[in-house]
């Protein structure tokens, strides 16, 4: 059930009785299908029972819930153009489900037919209420069961449309899971049906509960371009009237309204404004044919009388009367080029072939017959078989199918309490993290998806289903950037990065200018390159940063200040510099500070903030981190130092063949940067350790994890953990607590030798 309704005593005033039993009134009246006896007598049978099942109960806006049915009814009957079996259903639809009236007893007073769609409208609706991860399986088993009667699925589509239609009783949160559901399911299925109005209106209504900002400024800028478009449309109109008129065909012409969702969707996909998609127009042409000319030879000559007043496209001509659509679609599309120079689609189609258009194959009764209505729809049940019937489908690839192409730029994924997000295309873990909850993001550190443990930047797919793990001390990294596609990621990591830093720089000032001031130093250009230098940063920013992040302590500026510059140790070598150095004479670069010059001294490996400036790279290879022995070696093509492990067989082979270019390093004592590192784990499996392992790590130690695979064989697992530690001694610290965990046999370190 997707409208759950509120049970309440109160008995039915006066006027309801009346508005109710009017609505009954009008629902047989203007059912133009309702015209024997024996039909209007099982109709009025199903609404007399309908109305006693559901009398002590209200829909959640308060109305008395009979209206519902009676509202369903009418959607079959007036806008699908159904039957007396199937009105009779509609009033009846909800009954096995919430009232006391069991299926028999339907059985008993309608006989077996009618109990059989009663049944599987129930059960399509018990599906749906489940959880949501299940959906997909469940849709599928139950149009297995259920498709023979296609009643069933039209009659679920108007109760669904009916419930869009008066969403907004309805709680935020459903308001958003039911109109995912109808946007994932019912609008491809009534799209699939024919039910071209019934899909473009689900369409609308999902996307104003789903993107109520976006839906109502499309909205209003239809409402502000109307007039002129419709004048456009007018004067292109006009010289196609007079014509047709000229050779006594009747007919309306309009201009083809689009719908809001429509133009969004091409916005998106064709990436245009909305001028550009608002200001195409297209026009409808339906004829009524005139007696003894086939509606082929119509649609051709009104085509041809177009085309002597508009040029033609000719790759642009399409024709659905020779070969209608699958779905039974019939129509002539043709693309003339207006006298304002414009490309106009017009579509020729008599009104029979409008009728399918827009209320799908059951309007077509009205045309062959009672008993030919349903036969076009026997090729649609046969494909829906068959895809059903495939064993080498699963459900989701069966719903991916549903989906068409309407939905390849947007996929759909369960929260682990089964509500549905849209993302789009390719979207990351974290993107998910961020559509949750900016919070949600920022401290993520992994996912589940499927209940299988993987990094944030693993790409989800339509149907998966994702849990977040966060922790408290996670911050929003800069390479998270690089996996993230949607903006509100995107720009939610950009914020937080920018305001922390600022937030660090802010705090670092504060802190140093009130050092300053108790020291009474004024500070000037002098104490900042000597501040700089002891602290080893480049610039003010990068100070204030570092003390901002407590990395440097304050409590010898006094000290610093009285060194002399030339008994200072600590200096930077830019790159420029060193290229220098190695190319040339070592002591041309004596003038600056007097102190660079000497090969033999090692660099200080700053550990940088901002990667954009870093120095040097860590080598692949090897991937040394803080506290390994390392050296430096100078790439003059990547025009960079790379530094190994110092038993690296790569470094020992390079410096074999270019010793000049090997540069003593080491690291600084600073924890600021995070270094890349590998540990492998194994271990036997029991549920909860992979849990245990990440909360031991991201919780306890404060290390981001990038990436996690885990190998199961036989009760024995491996995992591969690649995660960011500051230094050697931190890397040690986590394997020893990593070991204590209950079922963990081994943890090492992953070297990184040759490869
Ligand atoms: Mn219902």
């Amino acid at each position: 059930m997707t409208e759950k309704q509120i049970k309440e005593a109160s008995v039915l005033t006066k006027a309801e009785d009346t508005n109710i039993r009017k609505q009954f009134r009008l629902l047989v009246e203007n059912s133009p299908r309702l015209k024997k006896k024996a039909d209007r007598e099982m109709v009025e049978k199903a609404f007399n029972l309908a109305f006693l099942a559901h009398k002590d109960m209200r829909r959640r806006s308060g109305e008395p819930y009979i209206c519902h049915p009676l509202a369903v009814a009418r959607i079959v009957s007036e806008e699908i153009g159904l039957g007396a079996l199937s009105i009779s259903c509609s009033l009846l639809h909800d009954v096995v489900e919430d009232t006391d009236y069991t299926l028999e007893d339907i059985e008993h007073l309608f006989g077996e037919k009618m109990a059989r769609i009663i049944d599987g409208l129930t059960k399509i609706s018990g599906a749906f209420s489940e959880q949501s991860s299940s959906q997909a399986e469940n849709f599928r088993k139950i149009l297995l069961t259920l498709s023979d009667d296609m009643r069933v699925i039209l009659i679920k589509l108007a109760d669904r449309l009916h419930n869009m239609r008066t969403l907004d009783a309805m709680p935020t949160e459903k308001q958003l899971k039911i109109a995912s559901e109808t946007i994932y399911i019912y609008a491809p299925l009534a799209h699939r049906l024919g039910l071209y109005k019934i899909k473009t209106e689900l369409e609308d209504l999902s996307m104003k509960y789903r993107h109520p900002e976006i839906y109502e400024e499309i909205a209003n800028k239809i409402r502000l371009n109307e007039k002129r478009r419709i004048a456009e449309i007018n004067r292109f109109s006009l010289p196609i009237i007079q014509k047709l008129e000229e050779n006594n065909i009747r007919f309306d012409i309009n201009g083809r309204p689009k719908s809001i969702y429509s133009i969004w969707k091409k916005m998106q996909t064709k990436n245009v404004s909305f001028e550009e998609v608002y200001d195409l127009i297209a026009i409808r042409i339906v004829f009524d044919p005139k007696p003894r000319v086939s509606e082929k030879a119509m649609c051709w000559m009104i085509y041809s009388l177009i085309t002597d007043i508009y040029l033609p496209k000719p790759d642009r001509l399409r024709d659905w009367v020779s070969k209608p659509k699958e779905n039974g679609y019939e129509a002539l599309h043709a693309t003339v080029m207006s006298h304002e120079g414009k490309w106009v689609e017009v579509q020729i189609r008599s009104r029979r072939m409008d009728e399918i258009a827009e209320r799908g194959y059951a309007a077509h009764w009205k045309y062959k017959g009672i008993n030919s209505q349903e036969s076009g729809l026997d090729t649609w049940l046969k494909r829906i078989r068959e895809m059903l019937d495939n064993p080498n489908k699963n459900a989701l690839e069966f719903l991916d199918d549903f989906k068409l192409n309407l939905f390849s730029s947007e996929i759909l994924v369960f929260t682990p309490k089964g509500h549905i997000k849209s993302l789009p295309k390719n979207a990351s873990a974290l993107d998910f993290a961020y559509e949750i909850h900016t919070e949600i993001g920022n401290h993520a550190i992994g996912a589940k998806v499927n209940h299988k443990l993987v990094p944030l930047s693993y790409k989800l797919s339509s149907g998966d289903q994702v849990e977040i793990l966060t922790s408290d001390k996670q911050r929003p990294q800069v390479e998270w950037l690089q996996f993230v596609i949607t903006a509100k990621a995107k720009v939610s990591i950009k914020n937080a990065l920018k305001s922390e830093k600022n937030n660090r720089i802010k705090i670092g000032k504060e802190k140093l200018d009130r050092t300053l001031r108790a020291l009474k130093i004024t500070p000037n250009a002098y104490v900042f390159r000597k501040l700089m230098n002891a602290y080893e940063t480049l610039t003010k920013d990068e100070l204030y940063s570092k003390i901002g992040l407590g990395l440097i302590e304050l409590n010898n500026i006094e000290a610093i200040l009285k060194k002399k510059s030339q008994n200072k140790l600590v200096r930077y070598w830019s790159l420029q510099f060193l290229k220098s150095i190695n190319k040339s004479s070592p002591k041309k670069k004596q003038e600056d500070s007097g102190t660079v010059g000497n090969k033999k001294k090692p660099i200080l490996l700053r550990e940088n903030l901002d990667k954009e400036d870093s120095e040097y790279v860590i080598a692949n290879c090897c991937k040394p981190i803080p506290g390994d022995p390392v050296v430096g070696y100078l790439d003059n093509q990547l025009d960079t130092i790379i530094i190994h492990k110092a038993n690296c067989p790569n470094i020992i082979r390079l410096a074999s063949k270019h010793g000049d270019r090997i540069i003593p390093v080491r690291w600084t004592t600073h924890k600021v940067k995070s270094f890349l590192s590998r540990i492998k784990i194994q271990g036997i499996d029991r549920m909860g350790i992979l849990n245990e392992i990440t909360t031991i790590i991201s919780k306890q130690l404060d290390v981001n994890i990038r990436s996690v695979n885990v190998d199961v064989l036989d009760g024995i697992f491996e995992a591969t953990i690649d995660l960011y530690v500051h230094d050697t001694i931190h890397l040690n610290n986590l394997i020893l607590k990593l070991a204590k965990i209950k079922g963990v046999d081994s943890v090492n370190r992953e070297e990184y030798t040759g490869e």
